[in-house]
């Protein structure tokens, strides 16, 4: 397929769990991938952020990891994946083998530059991994481009000051790029406890700072009301075009044994925010200080949306409005793996529901 002279009636945006939904979908209820409709990744791989995740990672170590749908036919489970390899080889492994067993046809590297409005058509401009610009005219975008490449971090008096090293989650590969390193933790949520747990005796000092104190339940609360609460909370933004919340401050921590186990040996003590930063350390309100080599922000990210500004689909809350799976401003735009979809069953419900949407639009046009 030439991309640049092609006219699929549809776009996909991404090639991790929300778009491969999608398109798995789509292809189930009669649209051809490759020429009906096309999924464009940035990659360089498979396995969406998954393939960019640190090396300690493993299946199912924090959440469960949901299958894609029809990925049984394959005869592949996350439920019975290796855990002693690395999440980011399984995942990256599996998906390679559910689009080649479905012929996604997935194109890539393609980034995704913008998504624009020529008289009725959309015009979605990518770049290949050789620099080289393509464009492609379609009537639907599906945008699946997650959150991973978009990460976040809140600023504090004295952060351009500071002489050590600035990582945030999206940078960290392995604890022993901070070996002997005094690092200072920020956040509360699964990523930040990981990080404590693997820095532990790696680090030379450990110190966890959290915004809000952290909250750790059983599986079975956690399953129940704080998890739904979270994604109603996400939901509602959505629907009324505010930034998305953080999903760490509505859900809590799960107590898994081996988180239980740190806590019982005191390595999980938690610090309120300091209040600003200094070359060499950290300072509290109270004066107390800390030096630090590395501050290690696990602050969260933001979906990554910079492509779609020339559609104007921002609110001036911050946000964009999102109810089920499609946009307000602009019925054509879908958004899987958004907000309240923001996790892997999240992503699959989205996938069945936006297919289908994107079927009664394309036939309404
Ligand atoms: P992604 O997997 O991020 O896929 C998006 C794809 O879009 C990527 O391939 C990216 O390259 C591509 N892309 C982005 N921008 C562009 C562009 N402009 N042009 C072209 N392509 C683009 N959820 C769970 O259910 N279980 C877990 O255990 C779990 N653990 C997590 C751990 C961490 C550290 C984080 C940050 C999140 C975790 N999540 C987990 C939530 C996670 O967001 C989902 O599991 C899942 O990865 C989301 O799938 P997605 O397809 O929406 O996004």
């Amino acid at each position: 397929m030439s991309p640049a002279s092609s006219h699929p009636s549809a776009v996909v945006i991404g090639g991790g769990q929300a778009g491969l939904s999608v398109a798995y979908y789509l292809k189930r209820l009669g649209l051809e991938p490759g020429s009906d409709f096309i999924v464009l990744d940035r990659g360089p791989g498979t396995g969406g952020a998954w393939q960019l995740r640190w090396e300690a990672l493993r299946v199912g170590s924090a959440h469960r990891i949901n299958d894609l749908p029809g990925m049984d036919a394959l005869g592949l489970s996350f439920e019975e994946a290796d855990r002693t390899l690395p999440a980011k080889t399984v995942v990256a492994d599996f998906y390679r083998q559910y689009e080649e067993f479905y012929e996604l046809d997935v194109v890539r590297p393609a980034d995704v530059q913008s998504v624009a409005n020529r008289d009725l058509d959309l015009i979605v401009t990518w770049e290949d991994g050789a620099r080289g610009m393509h464009e492609v005219v379609t009537d639907v975008v599906v945008n699946a481009t997650g959150t991973w490449g978009s990460p976040f971090i809140p600023w504090y008096p004295g952060r351009d000051t500071f002489a050590g090293r600035h990582l945030h989650t999206a940078d960290y590969s392995s604890a022993e790029e901070l070996r002997d390193k005094s690092v200072i933790v920020v956040g509360g949520g699964t990523s930040a406890i990981g990080f404590l747990m693997e820095l532990e005796g790696v680090a030379a000092e450990l110190t966890w700072v959290s915004r809000s104190p952290i909250e750790f339940l059983d599986e079975s609360e956690l399953n129940l009301e704080a998890r739904s609460a979270a994604v109603a909370m996400q939901d509602e933004a959505a629907r009324s075009g505010r930034a998305l919340p953080s999903i760490v401050s509505g859900t809590g921590v799960p107590r898994t044994r081996r988180i239980q186990a740190a806590i019982d040996r005191g390595l999980l003590q938690v610090k309120p925010m300091f209040a600003s930063i200094e070359p060499d350390g950290v300072r509290w309100a109270d004066g107390a200080f800390q030096r630090a080599d590395a501050i290690l922000w696990s602050t969260g990210f933001r979906p990554e949306l910079r492509h779609l500004a020339p559609l104007r689909l921002r609110e001036k809350e911050g946000g964009v409005t999102v109810g089920n799976g499609s946009s307000w401003k602009d019925p054509r735009i879908f958004f899987a793996g958004y907000g309240p979809q923001a996790s892997t069953i999240g992503a699959n419900r989205a996938g069945r529901q936006i297919a289908r949407q994107v079927i009664a639009t394309l036939s309404n046009l």
